[in-house]
């Protein structure tokens, strides 16, 4: 026998044992994830239990309960899928699209621009209407689209976390449901958050995430899915091409068979168990007013203190502001900043927006007057040690 020489976990500098693991403490109001609730924490700590144990399925049953109205909806195949936002994304196309297909996506940021590239990679024969970032779509618009173009699915994101925009979604299910179209919704940045009605707004099937509106850390994907849908996934011609997240395969698990498919990541999901229980007692339209309410007063806030936004007010995201990056100031310095120096982080702007705005989040539990506050005066006592003018001065 040869005898092996291990690899060192320690690189040549630092031959001295990892310290304990350690993370700073940050007030996470950028783009997501958020800050989880310290009782979501607290139930994340737990110790896992087996994933088929009767306890645990008792608490699946929870989860989907409190999905069911959080999503507002009465789909039996309502379930947190797992892995992030992009999993159940992913799941979305990868099957309910045949090859072939038509699909048509509204796109107008970065995340209608990701599900143009799965449902590529899934082989859809994929339309694109387009607008830019910081616009929504008209009802007409979207109409006309659907009715000249005739696709099986149409995707569009509610809540552009790139842009800023909030999408309004009225009048959508019935153009879809004449059509005999699929109504797809991304509403990563919305559920547990904004207003959205799934039964009501006739949304066949949708998508989110736990670390933005949830209060959770990030790791499962809230999905919710509907008879049409449900009947146009069992009459597929072919299997579907992703084994991970085939959603039949996953009913088994989630529905009353509890058949074994992967482990589930138990500690999400008591998190997510508690992340919904604690938005059903406070009530989902406080939750909803509670949102609105934070991110009128920091809109306010920072336009008297005579920063512009990027989005019109009247379809503008109260879960994350864009604002302008004043021509004269160092936006990544700011933002350093005010990550190092005083452990909050704000995002920079995403593809076309770089560099032009930051992106401010107010979502889930940090959705407090007492967060809008803090930045509000860190933008007023801090954004002047920035400005290019000013330190070229010294
Ligand atoms: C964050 C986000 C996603 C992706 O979710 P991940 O959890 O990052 O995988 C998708 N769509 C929108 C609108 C998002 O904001």
């Amino acid at each position: 026998m040869t005898e092996a020489k291990l690899i060192s976990a320690l690189n040549e500098e630092n031959l001295s044992h990892f310290s304990k693991t350690y993370v700073p403490s940050r007030l996470l109001l950028g783009p997501g994830p958020s800050n989880a609730h310290p009782e979501v924490l607290n139930a994340l700590s737990l110790n896992p239990i087996g994933h088929l144990d009767e306890a645990y399925i008792s608490l699946m049953s929870d989860v989907q309960q409190l999905l069911r109205y959080t999503w507002q909806c009465n789909n039996r195949l309502t379930l947190p899928m797992s892995g992030t936002g992009s999993a159940a994304m992913e799941a979305s196309i990868a099957n309910f699209i045949e090859e072939g297909e038509k699909i048509l996506i509204a796109k107008k940021g970065y995340f209608g621009d990701r599900l143009v590239d799965m449902a590529t990679r899934y082989k859809a024969d994929v339309s694109v209407i387009e607008k830019p970032w910081g616009e929504s779509f008209s009802y007409e618009e979207i109409k006309y689209e659907i009715e000249t173009k005739k696709p099986a699915i149409f995707a569009i994101v509610h809540a552009e976390t790139s842009s800023g925009v909030l999408q309004p979604l009225d009048g959508i299910g019935d153009v879809c449901r004449k059509n005999n179209c699929l109504f797809l919704v991304d509403a990563v940045t919305s559920l547990g958050a904004l207003e959205l009605l799934i039964d009501e707004w006739k949304i066949d099937l949708a998508y989110s995430c736990s670390q933005k509106g949830l209060s959770c850390p990030p790791g499962l994907s809230p999905f919710t899915m509907n008879e049409r849908a449900e009947e146009k996934l069992s009459s597929r011609q072919t299997k579907v091409p992703n084994w991970y997240l085939d959603l039949s395969l996953l009913n088994k698990y989630w529905g009353s068979d509890r058949v074994y498919h992967h482990t589930a990541p138990v500690n999400m999901n008591f998190a997510i168990r508690e992340g919904l229980r604690l938005i059903a007692n406070e009530g989902l339209e406080n939750v909803w007013h509670r949102h609105n309410t934070n991110a009128k007063n920091l809109w306010n806030g920072l336009e008297s203190l005579g920063m512009e936004l990027h989005v019109s007010e009247d379809y503008r995201l109260p879960t994350l502001t864009t604002v302008k990056i004043p021509p004269a100031v160092d936006g990544d310095g700011f933002r350093n900043h005010l990550l190092r120096n005083f452990g909050i982080e704000i995002g920079n702007g995403l593809g076309e927006l770089s560099g032009k705005v930051w992106r401010i989040g107010l979502m889930g539990f940090n959705s407090s007057q007492e967060n809008v506050d803090r930045l509000l005066n860190l933008f007023d006592t801090e954004l002047k040690k920035y400005s290019i003018f000013e330190s070229s001065t010294f």
